[in-house]
């Protein structure tokens, strides 16, 4: 079986071609700047040279239409027919209350995607372009869409609830939906996999650390609670997005600084953060390496961040009534030593102490706890790819 994972950002394309017999990556790749000036597709195969096709692409179907051609490219590509392609799994942001699961592609489908484009504007409308154009150029191939969201639609009515009049809830749907849940499943599945427990019988959190980070609680195999919310700025501090804060904050600044709502969503989406902070950069590794020089605002940066991990990983220990396992996941929690060993840092009286040789290491499965310690600390990369690849196939075979 092999499956063609696609995740459709607003100019750009990412691809795998996985081949689901032993989760071989037989190709992958990224098209950028799809619609501007500078179209560019870079495709891969691995022990093959890389291949570079730079041409005008103003839709995301003509830079489908290279990437499918690198595909099959007797020197460069993997496969010799796209007849080879079993199915299409695609990377789909908001799901809204509509699916808690991946689902096969139809109309009807579609049109509820479209719904939930409302709640994600920014997202849900290329991922529908990258499925339109796929049904085009590979109209028997079946689809399968994976939804960001649909993880976290075991949470309960009062944890995805706000505190606002509830006709809002009911008028425009305004809850907690949470993201990142493709990469929270498969590093719960793997920590069960790796703690040798069923998932049904363990209680875990895990922190998606990058550049847009979130936490889950995952009790029984069910998110029972996730930082993020109605967006993906509710939460963590993250790269350049503010996460939790009064909102009051909002208002006042729009009077004050005399901000229009698009400025002052800017404000906390883009100019916030660690980089709001730091003045340094929304690269976690650029703030270390400050923050190592001695730059104050850095230091404070990190500060900020590892704190409010922290304080997520207690409410939801109080929330689940403990925990088994911890992993940490994506760009900083796979690859900083510092970030892991400082947001464990103090944590001892809650059986969770971080093994600072074993913590020495980046970017591959392994425990990092103590041999005393009560709580399996665990770094796990995270492949969303894989994830969409592995719900595409289940559903392919009914
Ligand atoms: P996203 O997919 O949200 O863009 P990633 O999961 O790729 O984000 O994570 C990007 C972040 O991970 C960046 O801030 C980057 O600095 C950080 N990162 C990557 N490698 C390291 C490293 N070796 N040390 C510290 N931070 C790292």
């Amino acid at each position: 079986m092999k499956i063609l994972v696609i995740n459709c950002g607003s100019s750009s394309l990412k691809y795998q071609l996985i081949d689901m017999t032993d989760q071989t990556v037989l190709a992958k790749g990224l098209g950028e700047r799809i619609g501007i000036e500078g179209a560019i597709v870079t495709h891969e195969t691995p022990g093959k040279e890389k291949h570079v096709v730079q041409k005008p692409m103003e839709t995301h179907k003509e830079a489908l239409e290279v990437v499918l051609e690198s595909i099959v490219d007797p020197i460069v590509g993997a496969i010799v027919s796209l007849k080879e392609i079993d199915a299409v799994g695609h990377r789909v942001v908001h799901g809204g209350e509509e699916f808690a699961s991946s689902v096969m592609i139809t109309d009807s489908v579609i049109a509820a995607m479209e719904a939930c484009s409302e709640l994600a504007p920014l997202h849900n409308p290329a991922n529908l372009i990258g499925i339109h154009a796929c049904m085009e150029l590979m109209p028997d191939v079946p689809m399968v869409g994976v939804f960001d969201t649909a993880y976290h639609q075991t949470m309960d009515k009062a944890t995805y609830l706000y505190a606002l009049p509830y006709e809002l809830y009911e008028k425009h749907k305004i809850r907690r939906y949470g993201f990142h849940g493709t990469s929270h499943k498969y590093v719960a599945e793997r920590a069960a996999d790796m703690m040798g427990k069923p998932l049904s019988e363990l209680k875990l959190i895990t922190c998606h650390l990058g550049n847009g980070a979130s936490v889950a609680a995952i009790q029984g195999g069910k998110v029972v609670d996730t930082s993020m919310g109605f967006t993906p700025l509710e939460g963590l501090v993250m790269g350049t997005r503010c996460g939790d804060m009064d909102p009051a904050i909002v208002t006042f600044l729009m009077e004050k600084e005399n901000l229009s709502i698009a400025e002052v969503n800017a404000l906390m989406n883009k100019q916030s953060g660690v980089l709001g902070i730091s003045g340094v950069s929304s690269d976690f590794r650029d703030i270390e390496a400050a923050a190592a020089e001695g730059n104050e605002r850095a230091e404070l940066a990190l500060a900020k961040f590892y704190l409010r991990v922290k304080k997520y990983i207690g409410a939801y220990m109080a929330i689940m009534g403990g925990v088994d396992g911890i992993v940490f996941t994506a760009g900083l929690g796979e690859n900083s030593k510092i970030a892991r060993a400082e947001i464990c840092k103090g944590l001892t009286g809650l059986g969770i102490e971080i093994d600072n040789v074993k913590n020495d290491m980046r970017g591959k499965e392994a425990f990092i706890q103590t041999d005393d310690a009560n709580v399996a600390l665990m770094c796990i990369p995270t492949n969303e790819e894989l994830m969409i690849a592995k719900d595409t196939l289940n559903l392919l075979k009914g």
